[in-house]
């Protein structure tokens, strides 16, 4: 399997900046072209994450001066739990996640991990506590146990192996002639939506990192790939401090705590149930995502999953 392991030939700041976990950012060439000025402070300390708490601090953010994507924005999510950020598109969702991640840095307030504000600490150690399962995952053109190792480097072959039974890989796998050895990517086997959204799965199981984001994770599959891999996705999130990014509002409705935003702005929060209570935006988007499944059940024969 040692072979399989082959360092990336591309050029070292690529690999350095992708080993820190922009490798599953969907922006990822966006981001290599663009200046990135989020130094560390010098001799800044490790992040040591203890209690895998995250806390947007009356957080605001825009791209360019002028401009304000994200206003006053706090919200916290406690350690072991799921929030789910909903809202239209373009309301500011994946830059929490950005700004989580210290693409950049906020023009006001602060972002805390496990109670450290993120500006303080080495970016590569806040990097290596969060793991992405972005909409769509980047897949190397390399074998399948080098894809799913990609990111933690000296993992070993168990390790591996126990990360594709629980990303629910093996019925593909011992399919494949190869097996782990399979070439996949653009020039080798081209995997379909959900299997390559297994392997970013799979990909994460192996970093275990304590917190993770999910940015429309299962938003670019059909409705009965999305809850095959909703279920997979469940035990990925067991024991760790999710934050859901979410299109369709049914995938996250058991989250402990939904963030409505709109415009950059928390327009409301609450449980599933709560929400719909309130008869505001949620309820709004709720209703019209329902009927919206109804006429998909409708027009094919796929039944509503509950
Ligand atoms: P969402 O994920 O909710 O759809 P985003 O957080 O991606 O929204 O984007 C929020 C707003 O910020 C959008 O208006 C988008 O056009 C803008 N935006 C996103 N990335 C950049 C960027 N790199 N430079 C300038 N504007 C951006
Ligand atoms: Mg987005």
């Amino acid at each position: 399997l040692i072979q399989l392991f082959r360092p990336l030939d591309l050029l070292g700041w690529v690999y350095r900046t992708i080993r820190q976990g922009l490798v599953d950012m969907a922006e990822m060439f966006r981001l290599i072209d663009t200046d990135i000025e989020v130094k560390d402070i010098p001799g800044a300390p490790a992040l040591i994450v203890r209690t895998p708490t995250v806390v947007f601090d009356n957080v605001t953010f825009g791209y360019e001066p002028g401009r304000t994507i994200l206003d006053r924005l706090s919200f916290e999510v406690p350690a072991g739990s799921t929030t789910a950020i909903v809202g239209p598109s373009g309301a500011g969702k994946s830059t929490i996640g950005r700004l989580l991640f210290r693409f950049y840095d906020p023009t006001q307030g602060r972002v805390l991990v496990g109670g450290e504000d993120i500006a303080r600490v080495r970016q590569d150690s806040l990097r290596a506590a969060i793991g992405i399962v972005p909409q769509d995952s980047v897949l190397f053109n390399e074998s399948l146990a080098y894809n799913i190792a990609y990111g933690a480097e000296g993992a070993d072959e168990a390790v591996v192996e126990q990360a594709a039974r629980d990303a629910a890989l093996m019925p593909l796998i011992e399919r494949l002639p190869d097996g782990f050895g399979t070439m996949v990517g653009e020039r080798g086997l081209k995997l379909s939506g959900g299997e390559k959204q297994r392997v970013a799965i799979a990909r994460t199981l192996v970093k275990n990192p304590p917190i993770l984001l999910l940015d429309e994770a299962t938003s670019a599959l059909d409705t009965r790939t999305e809850q095959e891999i909703l279920g997979t996705l469940k035990r990925l999130e067991e024991g760790r401090t999710t934050i859901a990014i979410a299109h369709r509002l049914s995938t996250i409705a058991d989250a402990d705590n939904i963030l409505v935003l709109d415009h950059g702005r928390l327009a409301e929060n609450g449980t599933h149930a709560a929400l719909l209570a309130k008869g505001g935006l949620y309820a709004e988007m709720w209703s019209r995502q329902a009927s919206e499944r109804g006429k998909d059940a409708s027009t094919t024969d796929e039944g509503e999953a509950g």
